[in-house]
């Protein structure tokens, strides 16, 4: 299948300036050729004209539960077919959203991502990780209350939400080595671990650190044979040192920074995936929770994120855009707020980066493991998959254009059309 799209205002996910006039030829889902010619040799099975758009990479979020679609309580209530079902809807809208690809950071996302890649349904690539690691009451260890102790006999949990495989425990380096190669064994592109104490949950408090030095070290060995990395959900200052010193590549939140930490991060090249929408909002406990503990944990990181912001700028950190919602299909409609908020903190360009070119390039860390190696992602060049949106507007110059979904009328994913609202 050759498609030619013409007529093209081009931001490529690296370089600040538009090119205009451009004509991008794809074949097989992969753009061969970039051109200011169109090449009257060349046959094409479609046209595409992007008169009056400018297209950009189609959008990263390197951090989402794309299988969770209501809270943890209510998916407890669930089956796996209705989890799954549900799913679908998910990544149907996060596709039309403008997110062709995704890192997912824990959920048992395996049959969607399935369904996704063989043409089932719609929605996005995605970089799984399926389940996130947990230590024994650390923050995925999400048991509701404590009658779901462990059964001591068989050593099973009896949450039905974690036995969906959306999250799971180990102890002990066996059990770390065991759970990792069971996820690679699944298909993960990457690890991801709970390295310290969560927001969310009940019976960890934030400050905890989460793993001794020789479980992570097992880890990260494990993955690092497979060519891949581990992330890890982090918000204490110590729990951060200690997981780049034992190799972590991607800190999730990574919250309570300080210069020091900033500073092993730009040594280490450790990436940052905050939220600072989400920390907009939970810093003003504008979000309903279930418990005044749960207030003050959410209300700390909130605060502790919107600061960490000026780290990230003050040492030009590795930053890629991340959203992490958990929720109904109302709650990860919210996805795009969050180039609102990066055009607070980083300005327009660098805010669209992080969610294209930058994103694209931690989320090629997954080396041997890249369930898409067959192309760059996060930008547009020879050679990248033509994933491509066509936005109403220039959103280098204003990112809050993305903020509304609407100014996304046409997304490509893989030179194929799966939303088109322009007026014929
Ligand atoms: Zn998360």
């Amino acid at each position: 299948m050759k498609v030619l799209i013409q007529n093209v205002s081009l931001f490529d996910g690296i370089n600040e300036a538009i090119r205009q006039g451009c004509f991008i030829s794809v074949e097989d889902g992969v753009i061969s050729e970039i051109s200011h010619q169109l090449n009257p040799a060349m046959e094409y099975d479609r046209v595409i004209d992007a008169a009056g758009y400018t297209v950009i990479p189609g959008l990263i979020d390197a951090h989402t539960h794309i299988a969770l679609s209501d809270t943890f309580n209510a998916i407890d209530n669930m089956t796996a077919e209705e989890v799954a079902v549900r799913s679908t809807v998910i990544a149907r809208e996060m596709l039309e959203r403008g997110f062709t690809t995704v890192r997912d950071v824990g959920s048992n996302c395996y049959g969607l991502k399935q369904s996704i890649d063989s043409n089932f349904v719609p929605g996005p690539r995605i970089y799984p990780s399926y389940a996130g690691i947990s230590q024994t009451c650390g923050h995925a260890d999400y048991r509701q209350n404590r009658t779901q102790r462990s059964n001591f006999n068989q050593g099973l949990d009896d949450s039905s939400f974690m036995r969906q495989g959306h999250l799971v425990l180990a102890d002990g380096v066996p059990e770390c080595l065991k759970r990792t190669r069971d996820q690679i064994f699944m298909g993960a592109s990457q690890i991801k671990i709970f390295g310290g104490g969560g927001a969310s949950s009940l019976f960890d408090p934030l400050d905890t650190i989460q793993y001794t030095r020789e479980e992570l070290r097992a880890i990260v060995e494990t993955v690092t044979n497979y060519g891949s990395y581990v992330c890890s959900h982090i918000h204490a200052g110590p729990a951060m040192k200690i997981a780049i010193e034992e190799g972590v590549k991607s800190l999730e939140h990574a919250t309570f920074m300080d210069d020091d930490i900033a500073r092993l991060c730009l040594d280490k090249e450790v990436w940052v995936v905050p939220q600072y929408a989400t920390a907009e909002l939970i810093a003003n406990r504008k979000i309903p929770l279930d418990s005044e503990i749960l207030y003050q944990k959410t209300e700390r990181v909130g605060k502790g994120l919107l600061k960490q912001a000026e780290l990230v700028e003050k040492y030009d950190l590795k930053c890629a855009f991340g959203t992490d919602l958990i929720g109904t299909p109302e709650v990860h409609a919210k996805q795009n707020a969050e180039f609102s908020a990066r055009k607070k903190y980083f300005g327009s360009f660098r805010g669209l980066k992080q969610a294209t070119s930058d994103a694209g390039e931690l989320l090629k860390l997954s080396g041997l493991l890249d369930p898409y190696p067959e192309g760059d992602i996060g930008v547009v060049c020879e050679g990248s998959y033509a994933d491509m949106l066509f936005v109403r507007g220039n959103p280098v110059d204003d990112l809050d254009i993305l903020a509304n979904p609407d100014n996304i009328q046409v997304v490509i994913k893989g030179g194929e059309i799966f939303k088109d609202t322009r007026e014929m």
